[in-house]
Parts: structure tokens; sequence; C-alpha cells
């Protein structure tokens, strides 16, 4: 199948469901991009800064940019002036980096905390404990620059669709105790909207179980190189 027709499946796969599709573009070439935004799809998520920042300059200005992957406080500056939503925040100080360098670019960047869900020890994320402090910082009312509007999470990479499943249900209640007991919600900087979880192989599955943004980057484009 095509670009367009592997994006069109998606789409119709999510349409029962309020989850949106962010097409991840890393590794894929400029041309593949453009295929991709000529399908109308505009959610385009990136793991490294270099790379997205080099494609930003290079494809239409109406595209919302995603950073999905690990970032480097020294690197927030390079998105700063045109990210669109920031899913892989790990700690206060990357927060503090990115209200800095959105307060220079006269903005409001909008973020969500990446949750440690997977039964791997490669994974970046915090546990349920680790959000609570930074979501109970005192210090977060002061970041007016910046807005957590959910919880980003990926499941450990493994075939088992029960444990996936665990996982994805694991993230979402951890999403729901949050927003019920509306944990930093005093700060005035959080607003309980997204969760972002599901890949390639567990769309579907993340959907059901109530993800509001899907990351699929080869069941488009075919495997990475
Ligand atoms: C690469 C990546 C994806 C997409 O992975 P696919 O298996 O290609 O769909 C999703 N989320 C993150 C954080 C990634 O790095």
């Amino acid at each position: 199948m095509s670009i367009a027709q592997e994006i069109a499946k998606i789409q119709s796969d999510l349409a029962p469901y309020s989850s949106k599709l962010i097409v991840v573009t890393k590794t894929r070439s400029i041309d593949e991009l453009l295929s991709v935004h000529a399908c109308g799809a505009l959610d385009f998520g990136e793991n490294r800064v270099q790379e997205m920042v080099e494609k930003q300059a290079k494809l239409p200005q109406n595209i919302r940019w995603h950073q999905i992957g690990h970032l480097q406080s020294n690197k927030v500056k390079y998105i700063a002036p045109f990210i669109h939503l920031i899913h892989s925040v790990d700690s206060f100080d990357l927060l503090k980096e990115i209200n800095k360098q959105a307060a220079k670019n006269n903005r409001v960047i909008p973020c969500l905390l990446q949750m440690y869900i997977a039964q791997e020890e490669s994974k970046f994320g915090l546990d349920k404990q680790e959000a609570i402090e930074i979501l109970e910082n005192p210090e977060l009312a002061n970041l007016s620059h910046i807005e957590i509007i959910g919880l980003m999470g990926m499941a450990t990479f493994t075939n088992n669709t029960n444990q996936i499943q665990a996982e994805f249900k694991g993230l979402k209640a951890i999403f729901e105790t949050f927003k019920s007991q509306q944990t930093g919600i005093a700060s005035n900087r959080v607003h309980w909207k997204e969760i972002s979880m599901g890949m390639s192989g567990d769309y579907l599955l993340a959907a059901q179980e109530g993800s509001t943004m899907v990351r699929v980057g080869s069941a488009i484009f075919g495997p990475r190189a």
C-alpha cells in the first residue's frame, strides 16, 4: 500500500475512537514527509531535535511538530520557536528550561509528562510518585510559559498483547486518578486532556484503552533502516 493508503486505513481504524494520528517521521525523507502532508495529515512526530529542525525549515509551515523522544535541556532552544507539543518531559529541570525558552519566543508550550509503564529497563520516564512531585512542586505556578496537558507512555516492546493492554490500562488509570484528584490544577499550569500512547503494532489497542494520540511510523512507511 502507498503512504496515502496506509494513512487512510489508520484514520479509518481510529475513527470510532477519540484518538488522533501523529505520523512518526523520524529517519524518513523530505519527499516522504511531503507525501504525508499531501494526505492532509498535519501532526508529525520526531525524536531527534536536529532532524526535526532541519525538516521543519524545509516543509510547509502548517505542520504541527511533536517532540516524542528524550529531550536534553540544551536542545530545547532549537525547537522552542515552533514546537506544537513536547511528549517527553521527564524532569522539573527540563520543564523550567522549556519555560525559559518559550518565554523568549513569547509562547506557551504544551507538554506531556512521560510516564514509565514498560517492564524494560531502557525506557525513559517517571513513576507515579515522581510525576506527583513535579505536579505539586510549588514552583510550577511560576512557569507561565508552559502548560502540562497530559501523559505519554511507551509499552514494552513485546508481542504479548495482554501485557501491552495492562500497561495501557495502567497509564489510563494514572491519568484518571490525576484528573479526578485535580493533581497540579492549583498551579494553573495543568489541564488533564491528553494521553499519548500506542505505536504501529498496538495503536488500535491503545485507542480502545483511551489514548487520545497514537504515534505511528513503520505501519505507514515500512520498517526503518
Ligand atoms: C519511533 C517512535 C514511535 C513510532 O514507532 P513505530 O513502531 O515506527 O510506529 C512512537 N513513539 C516514539 C517515542 C518513538 O520513538
